[in-house]
């Protein structure tokens, strides 16, 4: 059996990550998403354990020094991490592994595993961005200006990430993203490994 890979999708706030990670896990059931743990309150409809592991402040510290965290970072005034319970283990099972985090939780992911696959998320263009964010209704116009500073920011570091899809439509960029998983495993050294079984 081949080892599961781990790829990270990436992208300034309201680019549809959410949206594409839904629809790649209703795709393909062996697909394992991770959980993230995040000290922001749940939005409507989203459920502890599901979305995320909502947990307090002192919680989330006491993950920390329990050392649970593949990565953790702040974001917009809120804590995020990603436990590292699981990711072995469903790698281990065959299984690839979506995180969707932000850029300093991938960056921490990518020196700890170096084949980590990092997809960066773009939206078409900023003025779409600002349109989707502000549609969603989930922030107040404070945090919409916050997230969207921190996207224009962070755009550059997209130049070093592995792959850079467009979410023009839904579904032309899971198509993109499924492209991306599939190429991925037909690396020499993952189908050379096969081979010398
Ligand atoms: P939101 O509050 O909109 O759900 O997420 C805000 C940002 O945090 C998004 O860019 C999302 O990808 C990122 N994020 C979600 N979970 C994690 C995590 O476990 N670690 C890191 N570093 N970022 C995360």
């Amino acid at each position: 059996m081949r080892r599961g890979k781990t790829f990270i999708i990436c992208g300034p706030s309201g680019v549809g990550k959410g949206t594409l990670a839904a629809r790649l896990l209703a795709d393909d059931p062996a697909l394992y998403f991770s959980v993230s743990a995040t000290t922001r309150p749940p939005r409507p409809g989203e459920v502890d354990g599901v979305h995320y592991h909502f947990l307090s402040v002192e919680q989330f510290e006491k993950w920390i020094e329990e050392d649970q965290f593949l990565e953790h970072a702040q974001f917009v005034g809120n804590h995020y991490g990603t436990p590292r319970l699981y990711v072995d283990d469903a790698m281990d099972q065959g299984r690839d592994v979506l995180l969707d985090i932000e850029i300093q939780g991938a960056d921490q992911v990518k020196r700890k595993m170096p084949d980590v696959v990092r997809i960066y998320v773009a939206p078409p263009s900023w003025e779409e961005l600002e349109r989707r964010l502000t549609s969603r209704g989930t922030e107040d116009m404070e945090k919409v200006q916050s997230r969207l500073a921190r996207g224009r920011e962070e755009i550059a570091a997209a130049r070093d990430f592995d792959y850079f899809v467009i979410n023009d439509t839904v579904d032309h960029a899971v198509e993109e993203i499924r492209a991306i998983m599939a190429a991925e495993h037909c690396r020499p050294d993952e189908r050379l490994a096969l081979l010398d079984r």
